[in-house]
């Protein structure tokens, strides 16, 4: 059957000297992976398609084996992401979980919204970890492994939220605050800022200001947990905190 979708290349490989195996999160049927016939060829029109992060409308020979990409005509191909090492990290980062995190053939209208409008951010904007935060807990919440963030993790309590245990998988109060002796303290505010991160789309949100050091908290806690709770290791993470590392 031979569909047009509109998607975003989630992850690239190449296949023999000269093709490539794209897979494309789209709008109408999710993750697909498809051969890109020729495209690791120079003069192929597939080649521009068949590269990370593009937006396109994709003519699809789908298949219940390999589908087959037969056409497609770029929309966005985030040209300043690409140039941009720290962009192209984050990009390569919440595509890769996304990747991970989602099923074949199986369409996901919101997180695909939310990481189209996510791209566009990073491509346009200098602040990037506050989407970067939003996309994550959404995707922690596909991956069923979300932090419980409305309440205590430990007994429910929703008053006196005073830390983040990587542990208990979420905020603890004040009275359970000493069970764990590596919960980290958040300021009040940002434990507001958490439940509107996870259920708030990115098209409700104009602008947060975060303090620098919360936002290194914060970094500090999603990674943690995604290292005690993700269960898939990722390589474009290790890229990322590797250049994380260099910026200081
Ligand atoms: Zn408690």
């Amino acid at each position: 059957m031979i569909r047009t979708i509109e998607g975003i290349v989630v992850k690239t490989q190449n296949y023999g000297e000269t093709h490539k195996i794209i897979t494309i999160f789209s709008k109408e049927i999710g993750k697909i992976s498809a051969i890109c016939r020729g495209a690791n060829k120079g003069k192929s029109k597939l080649s521009a398609l068949a590269q990370p992060f593009i937006k396109a409308n994709f003519l699809i020979y789908v298949s219940k084996g390999l589908s087959t990409v037969q056409q497609g005509e770029i929309i966005e191909s985030y040209r300043i992401i690409r140039e941009d090492i720290m962009k192209t990290a984050y990009a390569a980062y919440l595509t890769e979980l996304t990747m991970m995190l989602t099923e074949d053939k199986e369409a996901e209208r919101y997180l695909y919204d939310q990481l189209d409008l996510t791209l566009e951010w990073i491509n346009k904007e200098e602040e990037l970890m506050v989407p970067l935060f939003m996309l994550e807990l959404k995707l922690f919440k596909r991956g069923g492994f979300a932090p419980i963030i409305d309440c205590c993790a430990r007994c429910g309590d929703v008053n006196n939220l005073t830390s983040f245990s990587v542990k208990e998988g979420g905020l603890l109060c004040s009275n359970c605050f000493h069970t764990d002796e590596h919960a980290m303290l958040i300021s009040p505010n940002v434990i507001k800022l958490l439940p509107i991160f996870m259920n708030a789309g990115l098209e409700q949100i104009g602008s947060i200001n975060m303090k620098k050091s919360n936002i290194q908290l914060l970094r500090n806690i999603f990674d943690n947990y995604y290292d005690t709770y993700g269960s898939y290791q990722l390589k474009s993470k290790r890229f990322l905190s590797q250049i994380a590392r260099l910026e200081g």
